[in-house]
């Protein structure tokens, strides 16, 4: 067995998990299981306004409910992004000490949603703005004006790769592709991207399994890990639970764990995930620790996964 594969759990404490979370849990702790790995547990609570303690107890008790376990994390101090800002602080020192920072003025609205993953719905593309080439003197008037800037990370100018677990070869230019992103916001938040990479350099994490709609934020991530000094992980996007027109999303309202969890059984519902996803052949009632043996990629089904309402 490896003692070298770690993989993790990295919820946002914004809502109540749905079945879509879960698959992207379920299939985060088979992939590390299956490979003798251990299992972290990170809370990305880094947005104060959106994140809450209620829903800090649901996540980590979905879990245990669904009987995903981990080897360490949260609610250890050390394992929630809210305490780690000094060490996003040092990357962020690091990056600005090689000239790739610079701050931005511009409006409100795109610096607050940095805090959060970019899901679908949510325009990450930025087609650059005038702060990236202000004069001495226009920024010395910036500055002056007392407000606070966010801080842009300038995004290289060139295709980075990535061996998606799942989804293979991604390519992608940042510069061109999303343009430069925020890595701390106006506030001082530090900002998704900067704190997803710093962490996952840190911790040791050597498998990032999650959903698709992340998939664009690998590159940029596998890059600021390399910049960091720090190696990436294995990065293994997983297909998407849609219910109709979109992705189920918690903040769509969909069908929480809270319901589920009255409705259901942790076996029955891995059945149903697992039925799904392509890992199994029936909806019959199985417990994540019998698929471990059986678990492997070429297994999982790579289109996004409709559901019709009843099903959930
Ligand atoms: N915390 C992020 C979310 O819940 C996921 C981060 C990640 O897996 O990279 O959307």
């Amino acid at each position: 067995m490896s003692t070298n594969v770690v993989g993790r759990f990295a919820p946002s404490p914004s809502g109540y998990m749905h079945m879509g979370n879960l698959l992207a849990m379920l299939l985060a702790w088979l992939d590390c299981r299956s490979l003798g790995g251990q299992m972290l547990f990170r809370m990305e609570d880094l947005d104060p306004a959106r994140s809450k303690p209620v829903y800090m107890q649901a996540l980590a008790e979905d879990l245990r409910w669904l009987g995903l376990d981990w080897d360490c994390g949260w609610p250890e101090p050390a394992y929630a992004q809210s305490n780690r800002s000094t060490l996003y602080e040092d990357a962020f020192r690091l990056l600005q000490n090689r000239d790739l920072v610079y701050p931005c003025w511009c409006s409100r609205a795109e610096r607050l949603a940095a805090a959060s993953a970019p899901h679908p719905g949510e325009t990450e593309f930025d087609s650059g703005c005038r702060c990236a080439h202000l004069s001495a003197k226009e920024r010395l008037c910036l500055e002056a004006s007392g407000r606070k800037p966010a801080w842009k990370l300038r995004c290289p100018d060139r295709e980075i790769t990535v061996e998606d677990g799942h989804y293979g070869t991604i390519v992608q230019n940042p510069a061109r592709d999303v343009g430069d992103f925020i890595i701390r916001r106006a506030d001082g938040v530090f900002a998704y991207q900067l704190a997803v990479s710093v962490d996952d350099m840190l911790m040791g994490v050597s498998r990032v399994v999650r959903g698709r709609d992340l998939l664009s934020s690998a590159p940029r991530q596998k890059w600021l890990i390399e910049t960091l000094g720090g190696k990436p992980p294995v990065y293994c996007h997983a297909p998407l639970l849609t219910e109709g027109s979109g992705k189920l999303s918690k903040r769509l309202g969909s069908l929480s764990t809270e319901v589920l969890r009255k409705e259901t059984t942790p076996e029955a519902l891995t059945g149903k995930l697992a039925f799904l996803c392509g890992l199994s052949e029936t909806e019959a009632a199985v417990s994540p620790r019998d698929l471990i043996a059986g678990f492997s990629w070429e297994m999982i089904k790579k289109a996004d996964i409709e559901i019709a309402p009843e099903a959930r």
